[in-house]
């Protein structure tokens, strides 16, 4: 039980370690780029099952439609007055709004007929919105305009921690200053990208000049769903509310985005059918505009409005911005789940896999279950955005897991490698003398003859049996006897060479084994031994001081004997000799 509370502190220490190296280190940046490419996954299979909204209408500017343009208009951009036309056949069938993702800016040609025209059917139809754009041009090339108040939004921010500096502007590329005089339904169309390039969220508001400007699909909803104020507020807990829609914004103010498939999931109808039905020729649409959101905006490859989204990697700005619509209309924008939820998770699925790795020895077993669990949080977190359009965390905790694993493992091999440690110690020591024992002496005499032989170097052999040992278990009792045993076994040890192996022979006989020593300094150290046993004073039950003696028997390799056997043997008989001379003494 111990062990394994140790195993888990451990492993969950080892792991805090990695994973603040790697939030540390820069590569948190990298993991967030492994996320985002899982969100992108994740939208694109969703994405399949969700369909795009009904009510929005696409009257594209495609291929097609721009090749009739050449041939039968002239040269691109098309003439403003064309767009002013567009609005008034459009505006027949009562839309809920029109809106051009172009930039009305000053015109090329200076056409200020069209331009006036193209001015004039804003003043006459408020559902008609256009975009403009803010950029961070110098000021040696344009002067920063001031812009109208009617075209800002009066900002009451409550979450005060959200920070709008990424989408705050420097300049502003003028649009006709007639359309501005004429309407306020003018947004802006810039996008927000990740640093992959990737277009996965998009601003609410943005800032110039320290005043903010509402994006064009948020006017357009916000204003379809029958708003007019120009004040807003952001919530405490960093959405944006209106007639039951919530906008969740992340810390740079963004929203998420939600993605209905790849390009050309609206209803679209190109420009060129609706130029012919203009112009009178009998033409089918495919779509009718009452009530619905019309958008007018490029598609066609050769304008280059194209987008790299998480679901297509060519998809026009005019379906982002129908995208953003949409996802107001249906409160379908993705949250981004709260850190806390994220370490939660990371927690759980970490303890998982500790189960895993501390219940299972086999490793493929391991491996299996936590790519079992892996696969179960993957799906648990597509789900998660079917159905919640939540983006619960999928990289960091199965990172945070992995090295969890990792460092689970380890722990639990050091602790394995100390348990053999452990018991590779029990099975060659004697209990009660803390001596090696009779086995890993008998290994140890085989070991040592082997190198001996080897290395033509000689080894010594000394057998101790203590004196009338019986004597002194009868008179004092067994208990102090082993007491005995004990401080004979410490003695030696601490009178020989740390490369000399102590063991206990059997009973109250015990062996030392020296090697590279020869028969001279071994008769020495016996010698020693034997005087150092002699002197000492042994404590008794009832504080008497007791003496005891050894007698030692002392045979060389290879001068004796060539194998363990006789060497023992020879070692014996010469310990039965000293016995025999009256013990206390070496036999030699
Ligand atoms: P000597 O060797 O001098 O001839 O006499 P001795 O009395 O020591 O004789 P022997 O070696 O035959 O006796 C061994 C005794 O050691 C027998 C036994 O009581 C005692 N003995 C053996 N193992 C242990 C032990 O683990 N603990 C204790 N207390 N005594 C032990
Ligand atoms: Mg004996
Ligand atoms: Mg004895």
């Amino acid at each position: 039980m111990f062990k394994k509370l140790l195993y888990v502190l451990c492993s969950i220490a080892l792991t805090l370690l990695v994973f603040y190296g790697f939030t540390h280190s820069g590569l948190d940046a990298f993991i967030d780029g492994i996320e985002n490419k899982t969100f992108d996954l994740r939208q694109s299979v969703i994405s399949k099952h969700r369909a795009a909204s009904k009510d929005i209408v696409i009257i594209t500017i495609d291929d097609a439609s721009y090749e009739y343009a050449l041939d039968n208009i002239g040269e691109w951009p098309l003439p403003r007055g064309l767009y002013a036309d567009l609005v008034e056949f459009v505006e027949q069938q009562n839309p809920r709004l029109i809106a051009f993702d172009m930039l009305f800016v000053k015109s090329a040609k200076n056409n200020t007929t069209d331009d006036k025209k193209l001015a004039d059917v804003f003043r006459k139809y408020d559902n008609v919105f256009t975009a403009m754009n803010f950029d961070y041009q110098s000021e040696d090339l344009r002067k920063p305009q001031d812009l109208p108040a009617k075209l800002q939004i009066k900002l009451n921010d409550l979450s005060n921690d959200i920070n709008f500096e990424e989408n705050a502007f420097t300049n502003y590329r003028p649009i006709l200053e007639e359309i501005i005089n004429n309407t306020s339904n003018i947004g802006t169309v810039n996008i927000s990208r990740s640093n992959d390039g990737i277009l996965r969220k998009a601003p609410v508001l943005v800032k110039y000049r320290e005043n903010f400007y509402p994006q064009m699909s948020f006017l357009m909803a916000y204003t379809a769903t029958g708003n007019s104020s120009r004040e807003l507020t952001l919530n405490e807990n960093g959405t944006l509310t209106f007639s039951d829609r919530v906008i969740p914004l992340d810390k740079n103010g963004n929203a998420i985005l939600n993605w209905y498939g790849a390009r050309g999931s609206y209803q679209e109808i190109p420009l060129y059918k609706i130029i012919k039905k203009m112009n009178g020729e009998n033409v089918q649409l495919n779509a009718d505009f009452k009530d619905k959101i019309v958008f007018v905006g490029m598609t066609a490859n050769s304008l280059f409005d194209l987008k790299t989204t998480p679901t297509d990697k060519l998809f026009p700005g005019v379906e982002v911005l129908a995208t953003y619509v949409n996802n107001i209309l249906d409160n379908d924008f993705v949250t981004k789940a709260p850190v806390g939820c994220t370490i939660l998770l990371s927690v759980i699925i970490s303890l998982i896999i500790g189960f895993i790795t501390l219940k299972f020895v086999s490793a493929s077993a391991m491996i299996f279950l936590t790519l079992l669990t892996y696969m179960g949080y993957t799906i648990f977190t597509f789900q998660m955005m079917k159905h919640f359009n939540l983006w619960v965390d999928l990289v960091s905790p199965l990172i945070f897991a992995t090295i969890v694993f990792i460092a689970m493992l380890i722990v639990k091999y050091l602790i394995k490698s100390k348990d053999f440690e452990q018991q590779y110690k029990l099975a060659t020591t004697d209990g009660l003398t803390g001596l090696y024992n009779h086995r890993y002496f008998q290994e140890q005499m085989t070991n040592t003859l082997e190198h001996s032989k080897r290395y033509e170097t000689e080894f010594s052999l000394i057998i101790i049996d203590i004196d009338y040992f019986k004597k002194f278990n009868d008179s004092f009792g067994h208990q102090c006897g082993d007491r005995v045993l004990r401080h004979v076994a410490q003695t030696l040890k601490r009178n020989v060479r740390a490369t000399d192996i102590v063991c206990r022979y059997g009973g109250e006989e015990m062996s030392i084994i020296l090697p590279n020593i020869g028969y001279q300094d071994a008769i020495f150290t016996a010698e020693k031994l034997c005087k150092t046993i002699a002197e000492q004073n042994i404590h008794t039950n009832n504080d008497k001081i007791a003496k005891v003696t050894i007698s030692l028997g002392v045979a060389t390799y290879p001068k004796d004997a060539q194998t363990t056997q006789d060497l023992i043997k020879i070692a014996d008989d010469r310990l039965y000799k000293a016995k025999a001379n009256g013990r206390n003494q070496v036999g030699g």
